[in-house]
């Protein structure tokens, strides 16, 4: 495991002389990496480089270096538009390694009298290039698959290469299913149901009897055992999935009657995913390893244990307080799943099963990585000097100014004791929202002008700001909760070229927290704090859970916007996320590239494939809409205004051509250089 590097030039960097408007240069890249705490969840993958970009590591036996940067701007120029997806094949690969020697090296070091033998989960990245990566890459380690659905199995069977593969087929299966299964051990492939039914049972033995062939099968154990974490799955009595024991016993008196013990060849549980704790983990093993070996006592020969998926991932941090934080590390795992099923085998005095997981998330978290662009950013706080007020302006006006001398005394008055100077900052604020409250309903009225209203809100904002930089002072936690909002009220936001539903789902719908961060302008300091909102007309299409110092924050740290491009990366996307979507405004799949490490190209890295993403005529195809029946309907518009005169013939063939080409676009925002900053800041406020 990586250390984690101490870094103690952490304090604000000093002003330079006395003009504090020159922006900060003391600003470096540990400060960056601590900002965005990436080497908590990035390293040794990601980090950041000389150049302040955002830099991988995809290669196991090398160092080698690709600037997510350079990768972006090749697409670029070969004209792929944001938002894209970027594949590192590499990087899967490396977990594939990473995963089965961590395994190979656990055994050595226990001396397990067997060996690993590990499948992957399709569901969780289901992408043909994905599945056949892992393959590739897992075919020194026999390497298998894992399906869960009729249309899996269909996508997996013609992928056992080689015939002590697995393919681990769990799920509920229909007869075509279970028919599907027995042809494949007909074929001479380790092609293993995981029966979770007794009735499956039933109907397995059935129709191997009816081919005439020996079954061959695992079994679900229903454990006691409760996941731990928010995707674990309900286990114990009430659990919809595996066996119970007493069945498990009706399943074994039923295969010594037929003398067919030995196709009960596999002991299977899955708790859940992105398992938390690893004594949660380590205590269904043992669970699990008992059933093993109390069955191997009663004459049966299981040939495997099945510890399923669960092995969690470092969205945040080791141990960070949020509730998808893991404890443990990918060899902890492994070593807790090697040493107690050993334990208990030598105790027990059976022999030592293969060991089969199927880890899903831990492969593909890493590899991909989702850069979006950010199209606009809206600032709360007023840019424009506070508006002076005279005794000619409105009453209301003056009393909205006058807070702010209010303030100025509460700040200055050290001698109170904090509480009392937090009591008067909160009826400040309640008076500040009184106020603003009275100009919207005096202008409503008619009795403010719009140099009144705009005025008075000039002076709100002002007034909310100096209220947060006087409230920096005190401890967040000791905040009356409306005076802790304040911080939120003035989070810029950043208009960013994506849909969190087709991309990142899991933050919507389960409150999962991923890393985001610019991926360049790393060298110099982040100045603004922005939430991000996406391109969708839906108030939950937002990021705005970050990962913090400690624990969550609501908002991130993000560089004011100039004349250049500005490009937030989404990092850990590859499991559960980017194959998923749900056509949310009918934006769809975004474009994507799969790029590999080459150590003889100018940068380290060549893009392979690109795929395109869903196009404006595929998207409403899903909807019903046919592009011919749109065509003809816009056809008509046209012609009608053609024949009345309305527009020219000429114009009427131009405005077709130009819905026509409209129709085969990208869904996406076209992303043809962004405008900073600069040029958008006074129509942008409030
Ligand atoms: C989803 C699932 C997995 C994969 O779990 P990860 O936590 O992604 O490793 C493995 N096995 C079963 C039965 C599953 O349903």
């Amino acid at each position: 495991m990586h250390e984690r590097t101490e870094i103690s030039t952490l304090e604000p960097p000093a002003e330079n002389g006395t003009d504090t408007s020159l922006p900060t240069t003391a600003w470096n890249r540990e400060q960056a990496s601590m900002a965005y705490h990436i080497d908590r969840w990035g390293s040794p993958y990601f980090f950041i480089n000389s150049e302040g970009n955002v830099g991988v590591r995809p290669m196991i036996d090398s160092d080698m270096e690709i600037d997510l940067m350079k990768i972006v701007e090749e697409a670029r120029t070969r004209n792929i538009r944001l938002p894209l997806l970027i594949r590192f094949q590499d990087l899967l690969r490396r977990r594939v390694v990473e995963l089965n020697e961590s395994f190979r090296s656990a055994i050595q070091e226990f001396g397990y009298q067997n060996r690993y033998q590990g499948v992957y989960p399709v569901k969780v990245n289901q992408l043909h290039e994905v599945v056949l990566e892992i393959l590739d890459a897992g075919e020194e380690y026999n390497f298998g698959l894992e399906c869960g659905s009729k249309a899996e199995l269909l996508a997996t069977l013609p992928h056992l290469d080689r015939d002590d593969m697995l393919l681990i087929c769990n799920g509920y299966k229909d007869s075509t299913m279970l028919s599907l299964i027995l042809t494949g051990q007909h074929l001479g492939k380790n092609v293993l149901p995981i029966l979770e039914k007794y009735h499956e049972f039933e109907e397995f033995l059935a129709a191997a009897e009816q081919r005439n062939l020996i079954p061959r099968f695992g079994v679900r154990v229903r454990l006691s055992t409760v996941g731990s974490g928010k995707w674990a799955e309900s286990g114990g009595d009430a659990s919809k999935f595996g066996v119970s024991i007493p069945q498990i016993m009706r399943v074994v008196e039923h295969l010594k009657e037929k003398e067919m013990t030995d196709s009960f060849e596999l002991v299977h549980f899955h708790i859940g995913s992105q398992i938390t704790d690893i004594i949660t983990l380590k205590g269904a093993v043992r669970e699990a390893a008992r059933v093993y070996a109390k069955l191997m006592k009663m004459g049966l020969s299981i040939k495997y244990i099945d510890v399923g998926g669960g092995l969690g991932v470092n969205y945040d941090s080791v141990d960070f307080g949020l509730d998808q934080s893991i404890n443990y590390t990918l060899q902890e795992y492994v070593n807790g799943v090697v040493y107690t099923i050993k334990e208990i085998c030598d105790i027990e005095e059976v022999p030592h099963p293969i060991i089969v997981s199927e880890s899903g998330r831990a492969l593909t978290a890493h590899h991909s990585v989702l850069v979006v662009g950010v199209l606009d950013a809206t600032r709360r706080e007023p840019e424009l000097p506070k508006p002076t007020i005279s005794n000619q302006d409105e009453p209301v006006l003056r009393e909205l100014s006058d807070l702010f001398e209010t303030l100025q005394h509460i700040v200055a008055d050290t001698g109170r004791g904090e509480r009392q100077r937090l009591a008067r900052c909160l009826e400040i604020y309640h008076d500040a929202v009184e106020k603003r409250g009275d100009t919207d309903q005096l202008f409503s009225l008619g009795y403010l002008s719009l140099e009144d209203r705009a005025k008075a809100e000039s002076l709100y904002w002002g007034l909310i700001q100096k209220l947060d930089k006087t409230l920096k002072s005190f401890d967040r936690d000791s905040l009356p909760s409306d005076l802790y909002q304040i911080e939120e009220m003035l989070v810029d936001q950043y208009l960013c070229d994506f849909s969190v539903f087709q991309s990142m789902l899991d933050h919507w719908a389960i409150d999962q927290i991923f890393p985001v961060m610019p991926i360049h302008r790393l060298n110099e300091e982040p100045d603004r704090r922005g939430m991000i909102v996406d391109l969708t007309c839906d108030s939950d299409g937002k990021i705005d859970r970050f990962i913090g110092d400690d624990g969550e924050e609501n908002y991130l740290r993000l560089h004011a916007l100039n004349d250049n491009p500005y490009y937030l990366g989404c990092f850990l996307m590859g499991a559960y996320q980017d194959i998923l979507g749900d056509m949310h405004n009918l934006f769809g799949r975004v474009n994507e590239i799969h790029v590999y490490a080459d150590d003889d190209e100018p940068d380290n890295f060549y893009i392979e494939t690109s795929l395109s993403g869903t196009n404006i005529t595929e998207a409403l195809s899903l909807v019903q809409y046919s592009a011919s029946d749109l065509r003809k309907r816009m056809d008509a518009v046209i012609r009608e205004k053609v024949k009345g005169k309305g527009i020219r013939p000429k114009q009427g063939v131009e405005f077709l051509e130009q819905y026509l080409a409209a129709l085969k676009e990208y869904t996406y925002y076209n992303f043809e250089g962004v405008v900073g900053d600069k040029k958008r800041k006074k129509q942008d406020q409030g």
